[in-house]
């Protein structure tokens, strides 16, 4: 037997990954879920997370 796993796209990387968690309709990699929590929020980084949560909601919004 052998356990079938479904690979999910990140929004925030845009890679397939098998782990990670759901974020209202989007999925963030382990990684990138890793990397969101170390990020100091005055960082451009983190703002980008921030941009790419938004867009995800606006697109759910209007669909
Ligand atoms: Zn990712």
């Amino acid at each position: 037997m052998s356990e079938e796993r479904k690979w999910e796209h990140c929004g925030v990387c845009e890679k397939e990954k098998e782990r990670g968690i759901h974020l209202y309709t989007m999925f963030i990699c382990t990684e990138c879920e890793q990397e969101m929590i170390h990020t100091d929020p005055s960082a451009q980084k983190y703002q980008y997370f921030l941009e790419k949560m938004r867009v995800m909601n606006q697109t759910t919004l209007y669909s």
